[in-house]
């Protein structure tokens, strides 16, 4: 596949391999860019501005509604894409474009309903009651949008679909593990909108993405990923507006007043959906040690009925992860974790890119397993006495991006709703859970700005003010 710039597929003489995690196969061949091929799409991107800014919202609201249409007709392609390239089981990767497609929907909705306001300038007196003034929302520019591997075509969307529906051009880096799926966006979108209003590039972030967080034609990057790229990125960036939606390490808290059988399953799902390579993943359970043995009894039943297997296959729960590299990775925190004193209840071994679901009970968390984010399907325990002690250990973390909370009582529900540090705090539901709507971002190390499209929008615009000296 080629990378698109002002709506030509541009080619490299060199290339790289996208490899299908599962088999080993190649799956296709992606160009590599230079930062020469960056300084192009930011120029086009630069000179479709006005194309852009001259179609109403009506017509960008039009256009984002047709690309809609032709990204649902897609969908099956791009999601056996995204199987190939990411391991992703199937009905996970349809379900991902399923919310795509909204996430389209909700933007060509939001490009209508962009509003400024009447500002009341004479609050400082009477001199000033001779002026009207107003604000108006004006888009940035150009925004860069650098996306992750796990979800690449919904989080791609999170970026470009606000940025255009706010009349922003886009720059738009996909993850090297998984650009595929994310090129074909592009090449949808790119079909309803004037040349050069959406452009990718693939190759190195170190190379491609540093180039456009240092480009002076590029008004805002919006990031997701790892902190510690989200860091990087941050102090290169200089006045660059920036979004940052980077880890998490989120804690399921199970308290003695639970409905044990709604908290398993919800454990289930939150820690293992795409084999736990999800920002918002289930990555601690703290449990109450009142219910610990019924939880864990039932929960360890429940992980064995997973289906480990061939991503395509749609009974598959589990494939492989991302690539080798992060299985070893994952394999050498559950030794060392067993090695510090956690108990294996279930799983631990792998085979090549896959790993089995994992439970480790008398998890502590000084144990790197859980003192930093482990991208696996890994459901680390730790035990807890009662309601401050389940909130200490929910915040005694860097991260803070969403957490779930079982509890029948109010009265806990309240506390921790009040007092975990999360960007979201979701009452008897895991912390997996997201529409594309709500507004979306982490405190702490978690990341800065929110996603969720009108929250995104409002970040992709400028506030004007234009003041009238009415006498
Ligand atoms: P990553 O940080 O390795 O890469 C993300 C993107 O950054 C890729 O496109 C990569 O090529 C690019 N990049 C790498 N170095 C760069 C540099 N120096 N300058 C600019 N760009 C650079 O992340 P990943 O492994 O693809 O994804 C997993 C991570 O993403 C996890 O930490 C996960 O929690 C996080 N994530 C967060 C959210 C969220 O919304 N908060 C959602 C999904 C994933």
């Amino acid at each position: 596949m080629k990378f698109l710039i002002n709506g030509e597929f541009i080619d490299k003489s060199d290339h790289y391999d996208v490899i299908n995690p599962y088999n080993g196969e190649i799956v296709d061949t992606v160009p590599i860019a230079y930062r020469s091929d960056v300084d192009n799409a930011v120029e086009a991107a630069n000179n479709a501005k006005k194309a852009l800014n001259d179609l109403s919202a009506k017509e960008v609201s039009i256009n984002l509604y047709n690309a809609c249409e032709e990204l649902e007709k897609e969908s099956k392609n791009i999601a056996k894409l995204i199987v190939a390239e990411a391991g992703k089981p199937y009905k996970q990767a349809i379900g991902e474009l399923q919310r795509s497609v909204e996430t389209l929907q909700f933007a060509a909705e939001e490009a209508k309903r962009i509003y400024g306001e009447s500002v009341p300038i004479d609050a400082t007196g009477p001199t000033e009651a001779r002026f009207l003034a107003f604000t108006k929302k004006v888009p940035l520019g150009v925004v860069g949008a650098i996306t992750p591997f796990n979800y690449p075509v919904n989080l791609a969307l999170h970026k470009i679909a606000p940025a255009i529906a706010a009349k922003n051009t886009v720059v738009m880096k996909p993850s090297m593990e998984a650009p595929l799926s994310a090129l074909r966006l592009a090449e949808i979108i790119n079909n309803h909108f004037p040349n050069g209003v959406i452009n990718s590039v693939t190759g190195y972030g170190s190379e491609v993405g540093d180039a456009m967080v240092v480009s002076t034609g590029i008004d805002k990057i919006s990031f997701t990923g790892s902190v510690a790229t989200g860091l990087f990125i941050s102090s290169r960036a200089g006045m660059k507006k920036l979004t940052m939606e980077l880890g998490g390490n989120d804690p399921l808290v199970i308290l003695e007043d639970a409905d044990i059988e709604k908290a398993v399953n919800a454990a289930v799902s939150g820690a293992f959906l795409f084999s736990g390579q999800v920002c918002i993943g289930v990555k601690r359970l703290i449990l109450d040690n009142k219910i610990a043995e019924e939880f864990i009894d039932l929960f360890v039943k429940e992980v064995s009925k997973l289906r480990m297997g061939n991503p395509m296959d749609e009974s598959t729960d589990i494939g492989p992860v991302i690539n080798e590299s992060s299985a070893l990775n994952i394999e050498t925190s559950v030794n060392r974790a067993i090695e510090d004193g956690a108990e294996l209840l279930l799983g631990g071994n792998r085979k090549d890119c896959f790993f089995e679901p994992t439970i480790l009970d008398n998890v502590t968390m000084d144990m790197d397993i859980v003192a930093s984010e482990t991208f696996g399907p890994i459901a680390p325990i730790i035990r807890v006495d009662g309601l401050d002690e389940a909130i200490k250990e929910a915040n005694n973390t860097q991260y803070g991006l969403q957490a779930g909370v079982f509890t029948e009582s109010i009265h806990n529900a309240l506390r921790c709703a009040n007092e975990i540090e999360a960007g979201s705090v979701l009452i008897n539901k895991e912390s997996t859970f997201r529409t594309d709507a709500m507004p979306f971002g982490g405190f702490k190390s978690s990341g800065m700005g929110k996603e969720g499209i009108k929250y995104a929008v409002e970040d992709m615009c400028k506030t004007k003010l234009i003041a009238f000296n009415c006498r």
